[in-house]
């Protein structure tokens, strides 16, 4: 049987590989909202979403559709304020992306008369969109012919073409991407890459791929998916203590900090000490939560003494509990807050 596209008669090959794809999407297709629509704004909200978070939490957990609800359009994220459009992708983690969401969408307003461009060059120098993205909104969209690569794609792609070398460093993703290229389908773009994407969910997983029910096994060249693909050694993760404190004052009003660097601006959260500020103050609640390589065990300390001994610090402010849950704050702080609030 052929293969692709290393085979005597490979455009043959390829289009064949295409056809048992699109085939098989046709009967097991899911129907998603992004997958409902052709509004560039609606597809490129969802590409955005799922870079960072899985399909079942993004609709289940409705961030996807409250997301559209609070911005319907460009312009309404264009025109957002910090405060709601945190509010707005709470939960998601990644805040940097939404405020470079933002700045594309003022990007569009200005430079395009708030209509999404449909042009690569166009697309690709927009702040925020990278070529995968630029790609997905030609093929989702537009309905151009486009090469995108997503963790899906790659490891797919890594198998059928048994791939033994890194696909995350600079020559492996350069192979991936151009592997991409050589296989899209000019005529059906759309449907092949949700196609491809889809089969990575359901069929060709990180472990355990279904070779038995897979449309395309008969041009798969690899015969140990299960050690595919490969991937670069991954950075050491760091074991790290927070100290938080829960702090009331006389009102009943708690001490939020809001942040201030860059990663996080403007998200609000317990404020922070260090351990040996704190001394033997007891603990209230503890809880763990990872963010990049960093695994967290956060510690929740009530205070010892008169809330007059406190000096507020840089940022630090007092909320009613009606109004701290209304602040965006990252999720760990969220869930903490929430259980000592309902506590007390
Ligand atoms: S045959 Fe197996 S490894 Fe190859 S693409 Fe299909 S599911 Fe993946």
């Amino acid at each position: 049987m052929n293969k692709v596209p290393c085979a005597k008669d490979a455009r043959q090959g390829a289009a064949a590989f295409r056809r048992a794809l699109r085939n098989w999407f046709s009967a097991n297709g899911k129907s998603y909202p992004w997958r409902e629509t052709r509004d560039p704004y609606a597809i490129w909200v969802s590409e955005v979403m799922l870079q960072q978070t899985q399909i079942a939490t993004v609709l289940g957990k409705g961030y996807y559709t409250r997301f559209l609800e609070k911005f319907p359009n460009i312009s309404c994220l264009a025109t957002a304020e910090d405060d709601e459009l945190l509010k707005a992708w709470e939960g998601l983690g990644y805040y940097r992306r939404a405020r470079l969401m933002r700045e594309t969408a003022r990007e569009v307003m200005t430079r395009h008369a708030g209509i999404f461009p449909n042009k690569y060059e166009d697309l690709i120098a927009l702040p925020g969109i990278g070529r995968y993205t630029a790609g997905a909104l030609l093929a989702f969209a537009f309905g151009k012919p486009a090469a995108l690569v997503d963790g899906n794609i790659a490891r797919v792609l890594s198998r059928v073409m048994d791939f033994q070398q890194p696909i995350d460093d600079a020559s492996g993703t350069k192979k991936i991407w151009e592997w991409a290229e050589i296989l899209s389908d000019r005529l059906h773009p759309r449907i092949y890459h949700s196609a491809l994407m889809e089969l990575g969910q359901l069929i060709c997983k990180p472990s355990q791929p279904n070779c038995g029910a897979c449309p395309v096994a008969k041009f798969c060249l690899t015969q140990d998916p299960q050690f595919l693909p490969k991937k670069r050694a991954r950075p050491v993760v760091t074991q790290v203590t927070e100290h938080a404190l829960w702090v009331r004052n006389l009102d009943g009003k708690l001490l939020l900090h809001q942040e201030s660097n860059r990663r996080r601006q403007g998200l609000w959260k317990l404020p922070i000490r260090e351990a040996d500020e704190l001394s033997d103050w007891p603990i209230l609640t503890e809880c763990h939560y990872a963010i990049t390589r960093y695994r967290v065990h956060l510690m929740v300390h009530e205070p010892l003494r008169q809330m007059s001994d406190f000096d507020l610090r840089s940022g630090e402010s007092f909320h009613s509990a009606d109004e701290a849950l209304a602040l965006a704050m990252p999720s760990p702080f969220r869930r903490v807050i929430e259980k000592l609030l309902s506590s007390c």
